[in-house]
């Protein structure tokens, strides 16, 4: 008697063997596992992936790869026009009876996977989907008035309330081979790796994260230290104390349930409240995450346009290389902007503090449009997600869920002076300000020239002077809002 028939395993954004529902359900299933992964941009709409995503993934595949091999069953990579065609195809060639796959939440993705269901099925493939990717599927949360949450608080309560996150799901052993071996390109065929090598410094820093059992070791080692001071240190970039674990996220080799229940054990294990609040804060920034995909689930129209429309009729400045360039290759005059622009091109992430100040300083002293900035962070971020970045910048843009009050606009020297206080976050990514002192590194433009001078820097030479005036331009900000608030009335 033969035994059950091939499943595939589309891979697109949970390159694990653990805590793998879409795995766990094919290898349960008892037959040959054929792990798929396809190459097909065009199916990224409006976004597509960016050139720093395109690193990481690179080696994550890699990494995903080898790993697949070593459990038994090769990773097959297609390239193609749509993930549905040539996961068909696969399907014919090995004779697959059925296909298992993880859900994304992004307009494009939930097309991309109905369009999987419709061709697979049409082939007599029968198709499951799973929610291997957060910690609870977007439909299961809703408020009273059984409307979705666009506040986050209540949110986060009522899945706390709920208390069902699914533990993780133990690895996959063994994994079935199929007989039939269909045709597959490499890693190294995607082409995902720039030709000038600019990524050195990048792939130098992350490389110790990439792959699942590196990640997770990261989380691990992340758990035993810093993890316990979470709530006090999170917001201080110099310290560099937050998990890193946002590219592992993206790209699912490790799962935010995994995360979560981790912590909830060390939560177990303590006796200290400010530890306590420390993991709980932790498991709160995951659901964030979770906040966002719910977020663009429901109001799908953020993936491009704001959740609150009445923020189309702010005045946004035109775009130039004077003012986004500068912007962007941090060289706006303000040190914290500039020293973590500095840290996204030099490393491809940025510290959320940061991201907060950065997107500020550009939705409202530059008064460019958050797309803008949104569209930067994607090409050079390695944790560039459409859902995180999306929520980000609108949050900072005071249009989207739960959002920043528009008139709470950051001070980037306040910000730096509390978040950074004797600059030493500066210093690391803006080297030319070494000697300023504290008191002034926040605004090296205070000092006269003299003072300057020994610190041996000279503004408009080796550093720049402020591009614009905060207070002259948080006024013109406020200005610009009168519109959005005309256009609500
Ligand atoms: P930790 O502080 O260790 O947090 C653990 C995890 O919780 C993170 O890995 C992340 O998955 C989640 N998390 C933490 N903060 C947030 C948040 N504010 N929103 C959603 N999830 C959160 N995050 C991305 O993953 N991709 C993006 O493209 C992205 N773009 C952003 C753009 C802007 C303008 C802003 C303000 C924030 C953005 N974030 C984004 C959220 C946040 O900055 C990063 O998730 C965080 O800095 C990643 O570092 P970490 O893993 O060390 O975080």
């Amino acid at each position: 008697m033969s035994g059950p028939k091939p499943s595939l395993v589309w891979f697109r954004r949970d390159f694990r063997l653990t805590d793998n529902p879409a795995l766990r359900a094919a290898a349960d299933r008892g037959g040959p596992v054929v792990p798929v992964f396809v190459w097909s941009p065009g199916e990224d709409g409006d976004w597509p992936i960016g050139a720093a995503s395109k690193v990481y993934l690179h080696h994550a595949l890699l990494a995903l790869a080898e790993a697949l091999e070593k459990a038994g069953s090769p990773l097959v990579i297609r390239v193609g026009d749509s993930a549905a065609g040539e996961l068909a195809r696969v399907a014919r060639a090995v004779g697959a009876e059925s296909i298992c796959y993880n859900r994304l939440y992004e307009p494009q993705m939930i097309a991309q996977s109905a369009a999987v269901k419709e061709a697979l099925r049409d082939e007599g493939v029968e198709v499951k989907g799973f929610d291997g990717n957060i910690l609870m599927p977007p439909w299961e949360l809703k408020t009273g008035a059984g409307t979705p949450y666009s506040v986050y608080t209540p949110y986060w309560k009522s899945m706390r309330k709920a208390a069902c996150i699914p533990e993780p799901l133990p690895a996959v052993g063994k994994l079935g081979k199929s007989s039939k071996s269909p045709a597959s390109k490499t890693v190294e065929d995607l082409d995902l790796l720039p030709s000038i090598p600019w990524d050195e410094s990048i792939l130098a820093y992350w490389k110790p994260y990439i792959g699942e059992k590196n990640a997770w070791s990261q989380f691990e080692r992340y758990l035993s230290g810093d993890a316990a001071e979470y709530s006090d240190l999170r917001n201080l970039p110099a310290r560099d104390a937050t998990s890193h674990m946002s590219p592992a996220l993206h790209w699912g080799e490790v799962s935010p349930r995994q995360l979560f229940h981790a912590i909830e054990e060390k939560k177990k294990g303590t006796t200290s409240d400010s530890i306590r609040k420390s993991y709980e804060t932790y498991q709160s920034e995951i659901a964030w995450r979770d906040f966002s995909a719910y977020v663009m689930f429901h109001f799908p129209h953020t993936s491009t346009d704001p959740l609150k429309p009445e923020f189309d009729a702010f005045p946004w400045n035109e775009v130039t290389e004077e003012n986004f360039g500068r912007w962007r290759r941090g060289q706006t005059g303000y040190p914290i902007v500039d020293a973590a622009m500095r840290q996204l091109w030099a490393i491809g992430w940025m510290h959320n503090r940061c991201r907060m100040i950065v997107a500020s300083f550009l939705c409202k002293d530059l008064r460019l449009h958050w797309i803008e900035g949104a569209k930067w962070f994607y090409d050079t971020l390695v944790d560039a997600d459409l859902c995180s970045n999306n929520m980000g910048w609108q949050w900072s843009a005071g249009c989207g869920a739960d959002a920043q009050p528009f008139f709470r606009i950051f001070n980037p020297i306040g910000q730096g002076e509390k978040f950074d206080p004797d600059g030493a976050y500066i210093k690391q990514w803006c080297p030319e300000l070494s000697n300023v002192p504290p008191k002034f590194i926040h605004k090296p433009w205070e000092m006269n020239r003299g003072e300057l001078e020994l610190c041996g820097v000279l503004l408009g030479r080796d550093y720049p002077e402020p591009m614009v005036d905060h207070k002259t331009e948080r006024q013109k900000a406020l200005d610009g809002y009168e519109k959005v608030k005309e256009a609500k009335r």
